[in-house]
């Protein structure tokens, strides 16, 4: 009898057979990028293999004349994959493209000033995600954060982060959440945090983390995340409670790897 199970495992194990990324490629990225270094060998092994079903699944357009070379799609890639080393590939479903950029692309932007009046002003970023749409990335940040870890940034953290957000609709700082995890100890969590990270600026007072994450509650987990996967010894001294919500939800202690 036919068996849809069979033929959809089958298909997976055709589909990791031919993404496999060849040792020597991989080789140059693993010791080149500081964020990886620190990986357990079983670690690295389950990176590879989803970076190559990235690589597979995923499109890499270069834009504004910037040449992608494979070298160059692995790095991004193997990053990103990071974040959904215990997670699996379906964290990253309902989109397809990314779009690098050499170096910081302009926005238009709206704001409203105090008065209500909205305002149009020219934004550049370093990296974008789009709901169900494209994630855009400046590859001058991704080239300089790869080269060396700086604790608290990483724009492929960031803007991944924020795709995980999206996974159960409009980015608000909760991804979809493991069956183990009860939503009221996240959002109680992470609300508080927020909030005593937005009075403390209030008064003008020293921030643990990137400002940045005072935004609204997307940005709070984009930055935290970054935090968690660059310096979770910062997160984890100054928010013990929020280390542990991210620990469980990405399902790596990442505090463990750094010591
Ligand atoms: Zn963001």
């Amino acid at each position: 009898m036919w068996c849809i199970s069979r033929y959809f495992q089958n298909k997976k194990l055709r589909q990791l057979r031919n993404s496999r990324i060849p040792y020597n490629e991989w080789h140059i990225v693993i010791n080149n990028i500081a964020l990886l270094n620190n990986l357990s060998s079983a670690e690295k092994v389950r990176l590879r293999q989803l970076t190559g079903l990235f690589l597979a699944r995923k499109t890499m357009i270069g834009v504004r004349g910037i040449e992608l070379t494979r070298v160059m799609q692995i790095s991004i890639a193997a990053q990103a994959c990071l974040l959904i080393l215990n997670l699996g590939m379906e964290a990253y479903n309902g989109w397809v493209e990314l779009v690098i950029y050499p170096g910081a692309f302009k926005v238009n932007r709206n704001f409203t000033d105090a008065n209500g009046l909205v305002h149009q002003e020219k934004q550049d970023l370093s990296g974008e995600s789009w709901e169900r749409g494209p994630l855009i990335l400046s590859w001058d940040s991704i080239e300089q954060e790869s080269r060396q870890l700086i604790p608290g940034h990483n724009v492929i953290i960031h803007e991944f982060a924020h795709k995980l957000d999206m996974l159960n609709g409009r980015a608000n700082g909760m991804p979809p959440l493991h069956p183990n995890m009860p939503i009221e100890i996240w959002t109680r969590t992470l609300s508080q945090a927020f909030e005593t990270l937005n009075k403390n600026l209030d008064h003008f007072h020293y921030s643990y983390i990137n400002p940045y994450a005072s935004t609204n509650p997307a940005e709070f987990f984009a930055v935290i995340s970054e935090y968690f996967f660059t310096a979770p010894n910062i997160l984890h001294k100054h928010c013990p409670q929020v280390y542990t919500q991210l620990k469980q939800y990405y399902r790596q202690d990442t505090l463990q790897r750094f010591s």
